[in-house]
């Protein structure tokens, strides 16, 4: 018999691709229309038409005929495409701290329950603590087999900068930086503690060049830092950074959701909280009043209204070419 997925796979492959999770973050928006998608999000029709039955058909949206129009269609979320929120909350949080630049986050959430902005922190369920990268211990299992059976659910980014060019929103900015499933797997991996290509490339067993072209993108965009262990010849080590450590939020809540997704003999985790030893889920609060943020509690206010201008030129080779030739660790 096959092993159960891992959570994060199931999850990814839901919502891995970065499309459909921005059009998740819209129907949070109150969006419930393929123009008004279509429009906010500047996202090629054929594209959009896939990922909506994609959301629909993992349970994430209910498609709905208006009573008195059947040529209009309405998109909303289900419980378990609500459920995303924490996932939103934690992209959105990495975003504003780390790729919001000089003007400053594009959109802030203020939390109608105590008054005050949104800002989104990660607690451990049990121990109630704030979670930290290094705290978390996580044990892969058999995760080689069972994600490398999987090849149907790929999508490749060719072109990260497209995730932004509609509403600007710092859970755009962060699905660009962390992009295709494979880059979840790789920071995945590298939360758990694994550092050296080869071993990357055991567990994945994808091409060397896709592996090679995820390691520079993430270090060119700083999230992993680059450590040569040898130096004849070179080798390198990639560790996650201030930044990717940051982001174990965004890795946990995503898991977290996937394992809620399976059945009741696949849902324990196995991962571990260091600092109270209890099996570690994450929960987010609001760091001015601790209480963990409902949609209906969350008021947004769009800051920045113009995306930055979607770029006509050819698409951007950089990071694969750079990484052909750096990285032959
Ligand atoms: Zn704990
Ligand atoms: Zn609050």
């Amino acid at each position: 018999m096959r092993d159960d997925p891992p959570p994060l796979d199931s999850a990814l492959r839901a919502i891995g691709d970065p499309w459909s999770f921005l059009i998740q973050q819209e129907a949070f928006f109150g969006v419930r229309r393929f123009g008004d998608f279509q429009r906010n999000l500047n996202i090629a029709k054929n594209t959009l038409t896939d990922r909506l039955s994609m959301l629909v058909e993992f349970g994430l949206l209910e498609r709905k005929k208006l009573p008195d129009r059947s040529d209009i269609h309405e998109y909303r979320l289900t419980p378990r495409g609500l459920d995303t929120y924490q996932y939103a909350l934690s992209l959105m949080r990495w975003g504003d701290d780390w790729v919001a630049g000089k003007d400053g986050p594009p959109v802030i959430l203020s939390h109608k329950t105590c008054g005050r902005v949104l800002r989104p922190k990660a607690i451990c369920s049990a121990c109630k603590r704030e979670i930290h990268a290094e705290d978390v211990q996580i044990n892969l299992g058999n995760i080689a087999e069972t994600i490398r059976n999987d090849t149907a659910s790929v999508r490749v980014s060719s072109r990260p900068e497209l995730y932004t060019a509609g509403r600007p929103t710092s859970v755009s900015r962060t699905l660009a930086v962390i992009g295709d499933r494979w880059g979840f797997f790789v920071l995945w991996l590298a939360l758990a503690g694994i550092s050296k290509f080869e071993h990357f490339h055991s567990v994945l067993g994808i091409a060397r060049t896709t592996l090679t072209a995820r390691l520079n993108h993430f270090v060119e965009r700083g999230v992993l830092d680059r450590l040569e262990y040898q130096s004849r010849p070179p080798r390198y080590e990639y560790r996650l950074s201030e930044s990717g450590k940051a982001l174990c939020p965004v890795l946990l809540t995503l898991h977290d959701w996937g394992l809620r997704g399976l059945h009741k003999r696949a849902a324990k985790t196995s991962i571990l909280h260091r600092s109270c030893g209890q099996p570690l889920h994450v929960e987010i609060v609001c760091m001015a009043c601790g209480h963990p943020p409902l949609p209906k509690d969350v008021e947004v206010k769009q800051v920045h209204l113009v995306a930055p201008r979607a770029r006509q030129s050819r698409p951007s080779k950089t990071v694969s070419k750079k990484g052909a030739s750096r990285t032959k660790a």
